[in-house]
Formats: C-alpha cells, sequence, structure tokens
C-alpha cells in the first residue's frame, strides 16, 4: 500500500512518515503544493493525507484538481484550522475524511485504514432517508419524491443535522453552533431565515412536512407518519 502524504511543516511531515512507514506502508512525502499536486496526479498511491494549508498551492486546489481529472483516491485532509467552513469545503470538493490538527498518530492511522478498507469494496453510498426525502452524504445531494433539490452548502449541513438527529428538538444554539460555528446571538434570525429557506426546497409543495417547527425550543425534522 502506497500513501501521498503533503505537508510543508517539516516536523510533522517527518513524523507522519516515520509512522505511516512503521504501519507498514509506503510514503512518499511531498514537502510542498506544487509536488504535492504533481505527485497527486502522476501517482499511483492507494490514499493521500492532504494538509489543506500550503503556501504555494493550495491543498483544497489539489483536491479539487484531482476530483476533476476523475481521481476517487480516497484523500483524508488535514486542517489546523477548526471552521465549520474549511471542513464543509474539503468534503464536498470530495475529500473523504478531515483530522484537525493537532491529532493523535493512533487516529490518523485508524482512520487511514478505514478508508483503505472502505476503498476495497463497492462504495455504499451513504444515504439518510425520512419518508420520500433522501439525502447523499457522499455527493452532497437532496432529492425528495425523486427529485433533486437545490441547497446551498449551509443548507445542505443544516438538512444533515436535522436528518442525522431526526425526531428530536435541536435548539436554535446548537444549530448555530454545529453549523455557523458560532455562539448564538439571540439578535441574529440566521437561523430562522435558513430554516425558512430551507422549508421552501424540501417542504413546499411536497407532502408530509418534514421540518416543525417548536415555538420557544426549536426545529426538527420529523415524518409525521412516523416513519423512524
Ligand atoms: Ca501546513
Amino acid at each position: 500500500m502506497k500513501l501521498l502524504i503533503v505537508e510543508d511543516e517539516p516536523k510533522t511531515g517527518d513524523y507522519l512518515r516515520q509512522g505511516l512507514m512503521e504501519a507498514g506502508f509506503v510514503v512518499d512525502l511531498a514537502r510542498n503544493g506544487l509536488d504535492g499536486h504533481h505527485l497527486a496526479m502522476t501517482g499511483d498511491h492507494d490514499l493521500i493525507v492532504l494538509d489543506l494549508m500550503l503556501p504555494d498551492v493550495d491543498g483544497l486546489r489539489i483536491l479539487g484538481a484531482l476530483r476533476e481529472s476523475g481521481s476517487t483516491v480516497p484523500v483524508l485532509f488535514l486542517t489546523a484550522r477548526d471552521s465549520v467552513e474549511d471542513r464543509v469545503r474539503g468534503l464536498e470538493q470530495g475529500a473523504d475524511d478531515y483530522l484537525v490538527k493537532p491529532f493523535a498518530f493512533a487516529e490518523l492511522l485508524a482512520r487511514v485504514r478505514t478508508l483503505l478498507r472502505r476503498g476495497k469494496t463497492p462504495a455504499v453510498p451513504d444515504l439518510l432517508r425520512i419518508a420520500d426525502l433522501e439525502l447523499d452524504l457522499a455527493r452532497r445531494r437532496v432529492t425528495r419524491a425523486g427529485r433533486r433539490l437545490n441547497l446551498t452548502a449551509k443548507e445542505f449541513s443544516l438538512l444533515e443535522l436535522l436528518a442525522r438527529r431526526r425526531g428530536e428538538v435541536l435548539p436554535r444554539s446548537l444549530i448555530a453552533s454545529q453549523v455557523w460555528d458560532m455562539n448564538f446571538d439571540s439578535d441574529t434570525n440566521v437561523i430562522d431565515v435558513a430554516i425558512r429557506r430551507l422549508r421552501a426546497k424540501i417542504d413546499e409543495g411536497f407532502e408530509p412536512k418534514l421540518i416543525h417547527t417548536l415555538r420557544g425550543m426549536g426545529y426538527k425534522l420529523e415524518d409525521p407518519a412516523g416513519t423512524p
């Protein structure tokens, strides 16, 4: 199994290479984005560990180029920026998993092994289904009654949160911290506006209604007919 690490911080790069070699992998290490881009596009790696913050060619650009070329090599990205925004962008660009720095090597190794295992079997689409609403988590696509709905990245994240915790009343404060990575500020109605837009897309013209408002408590996604 051959892995590519793209990491500009010398210490982290050396440490990852050493650890992964000791775990039995063949490892290429690119210490900047340009080399990383070149190796990613021409190499025959089974998996790529990709730092997002690179001084020359940004990790997201490498990822984008890779996916545009049709490559399905599993990509685990590393980010120092613990922001929902970055993670969402990385996953939207087609990364398979991520780790926020600093991380324990044991965790990285576990994720790498999981991704490599997953690559061997035909990909099982990661689907969430509530009534006739379907979320394809891998492709970040939503359909209702078989009809494709166009959601923004934020709307998708919001719907994903509601769908993963279906039937649960989610307070605005929780939605704010999970989807916007911000503390809830009672002066802002950003969540209510986002819910209204999401509702217009997934509930308008469809039955049953799936998004429910619990006055003073929050929102929940639920099929009133009661499919689990
Ligand atoms: Ca870096």
